[in-house]
């Protein structure tokens, strides 16, 4: 079977089947392996569930030990203005959200991650990277936070709105250092070093009229064997990056595929409509809050030592609400995602003209995303077009494009438990 591999039937164009093209590729994930895959995905299903609970419980805890109330009448015994005092209760909150949930977070970032073979990582190095995490959390956080709360004093009834604006303001900051400032904090990137995969990179590039001076090629093989590629950044800092695993895990057609997506993210101006969509629905979600969280504090006023949503103890208030209505609406982000990913994705077909290197590493991805889900569940669960979505895509683009097409006999995937089949 693997000797056969990649030879062209001799099976004509005229008679080339796009179902049965793509149940070739489909068929290169069975038994065990397709069982983990499935495995791993419907577990994360559930974890989104348990983390949205998780945080629930969190929050309520810490309302009823009554710890932010603590911090706001100490600050205010001390004659500390009150900005001070939302800054103390955003910053204990940050700190004793994470400590508390650090054993889960253990369990699914780290554990669990391990058991399917997906992180390089040792617990010592996790929890360094954790660490970074929870200080950029807690800079950031509190700083958005303090801004929340003043706009929440000055404006009861509409600080939605406003918020929603300084939200946005916050998501586009965010994506516009995080090339420059974030990902060094994690990871090492260097240019894409010149050769067969660069030149084909730079030549759909040029060809889509996106500059391509820069290619960057990011070492997160650090953290996992998952193979990736992304646009990051905004105006000035905006970028197409590749990691590592995917350079070593996958052919140069293989690699033009992806890339020819990351251009399709680029040139559609994916980044800003992403900003624009989230913030909307950002501001959706606030709204729900400003009605349903002074009903929760009045409820909870004699147990809990909260004054109001102005009052910075408010807080658990407002993240446990927020991570409930978040959860709601994850099929709403995923397909709003979905969306723009499925476009990358013809755009990616038309720029590389490799539909069976595009096949090739959708299967690949079933490393950690379920290949082939029931309608429904893509719809809910999926944030990218599920691999059989995307196998189907690339045959029916070879059938439209390529004259004689011609079906390719793949290889079966490498069992990721069999030692040494992974580099
Ligand atoms: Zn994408």
């Amino acid at each position: 079977m693997g000797l056969l591999a990649g030879l062209p039937t001799l099976a004509h164009a005229a008679a080339f089947d796009v179902d049965h093209a793509a149940q070739l590729w489909l068929n290169t994930l069975s038994g065990p392996a397709k069982a983990r895959s499935d495995a791993y995905f419907e577990g994360g299903e559930w974890l989104a569930l348990w983390n949205a609970l998780f945080s629930v419980g969190i929050c309520w805890f810490l309302l009823r030990i009554r710890l932010l109330p603590a911090v706001r009448d100490g600050m205010h015994r001390r004659g500390w203005r009150p900005w001070l005092g939302v800054l103390a209760c955003a910053l204990v909150f940050i700190m004793a959200d994470s400590l508390l949930s650090l054993p889960w977070a253990i369990y699914e970032g780290y554990w669990r991650e391990k058991q399917y073979g997906l992180l390089n990582q040792s617990l010592g190095a996790w929890l360094g990277d954790q660490a970074i995490g929870l200080a950029l959390s807690a800079v950031f956080g509190s700083v958005l936070l303090l801004v929340i709360y003043a706009v929440i004093r000055k404006y009861p009834k509409r600080w939605w709105l406003i918020g929603t604006g300084v939200v946005g303001l916050a998501i586009t900051f965010l994506v516009l250092i995080t090339p420059v400032f974030i990902v060094p904090l994690f990871n090492t990137s260097s240019e894409l070093p010149n050769g067969p995969v660069r030149e084909r990179v730079v030549a759909m590039a040029k060809a889509n009229g996106v500059p391509a001076e820069h290619i960057y090629l990011v070492d997160e093989s650090r953290q996992s064997d998952r193979i990736s590629a992304n646009v990051s950044g905004i105006g000035p800092t905006i970028r197409i990056s590749l990691n590592d695993n995917l350079l070593k895990k996958t052919s140069v057609a293989e690699t033009a595929a992806v890339m020819g997506h990351e251009l399709g993210h680029y040139v559609l101006g994916h980044v800003w409509r992403m900003i624009v969509v989230l913030t909307l629905l950002m501001g959706l979600l606030l709204w729900l809050a400003s009605r349903i969280a002074p009903a929760l504090i009045r409820y909870g006023r004699e147990s809990w030592g909260v004054r109001g949503l102005a009052d910075p103890a408010s807080l658990p208030v407002l993240a446990g609400l927020l991570s409930v209505l978040s959860l709601l609406a994850t099929p709403v982000t995923n397909t709003l995602i979905r969306v723009d990913e499925s476009e990358a994705d013809a755009f990616g077909l038309d720029a590389a003209r490799e539909p069976d290197g595009f096949a090739a590493t959708a299967m690949k991805l079933s490393a950690y995303r379920k290949i082939e889900p029931g309608p429904l569940e893509e719809m809910l669960f999926f944030d990218h077009p599920s691999g059989k979505t995307r196998v189907t895509m690339a045959m029916q683009w070879k059938k439209d494009h390529v004259p004689n097409a011609v079906e390719v006999v793949p290889s079966p995937l490498p069992d990721p438990k069999t030692p040494g089949s992974r580099p």
